[in-house]
Order: C-alpha cells, then sequence, then structure tokens
C-alpha cells in the first residue's frame, strides 16, 4: 500500500490515480487493461449512416474509500449506452472462467 504523508491514507499499490490522493473522497483506479474489440456485437447492431460501429471492452481495477477493491468492466457497443458492471474478484474469476468453458465448448474443445 501507498500511504498518503499528509493524511496516512492508505493507497492501492496499483493505484495510478492522483485526483484527491490521501482524501477520503479519493478513488483508488488503476490502469485500464488492452482495449478488446468486440466483433461479434456488431452482427447484432445496424451500421450508422457512416457505416461503422465500434464495439469494445476493457477492464479496470478500482476501490472507492471504505469500500472493497473492485473489478470494473467497461463494455461499449456501438453506439448504446456504456455499460460498466462492477465485479468482486471472486465474481470476476467465475465469469472468466465461465467465458473460457463457454468458449472451449463452441470450439468444439470440450
Ligand atoms: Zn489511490
Amino acid at each position: 500500500m501507498n500511504t498518503n504523508d499528509t493524511t496516512g491514507t492508505d493507497c492501492a499499490s496499483w493505484c495510478t490515480n492522483e485526483d484527491a490522493r490521501g482524501r477520503t473522497d479519493h478513488t483508488c483506479i488503476g490502469d485500464n487493461s488492452e482495449c478488446i474489440e468486440l466483433t461479434a456485437a456488431l452482427d447484432y447492431l445496424t451500421l450508422d449512416e457512416n457505416g461503422v460501429e465500434s464495439s469494445f471492452c476493457f477492464v479496470t481495477p478500482v476501490q472507492e474509500a471504505d469500500r472493497r477493491p473492485g473489478v470494473s468492466m467497461t463494455w461499449e457497443v456501438g453506439h448504446h449506452p456504456e455499460f460498466r458492471p462492477r465485479l468482486t474478484p471472486e465474481e470476476a474469476r467465475r465469469i472468466a472462467a465461465e467465458l473460457v468453458a463457454t468458449a472451449d465448448l463452441v470450439e468444439g474443445r470440450r
């Protein structure tokens, strides 16, 4: 943990957010994962007038003061509103395992 010299407030070791660091309203935020392009989602979308839609996902570590750390996922599919579910680390691991299992299933690896 990084400790702020002024307030003694702990900051997560992975935090890269300098905004309000050391204050009680500081939110620890780490670096985003690589952006993963979501091509399958485009099969279900109508292209805009420019014929362009982009869909992507990335993952971010986050922890507000006095809350447990979480895994934030950002989903943006075309021009639809951003969806940003917050997961506990265990929920993130379970979803990751289910994604791998289902990917293996549809590719006939199971
Ligand atoms: Zn922090």
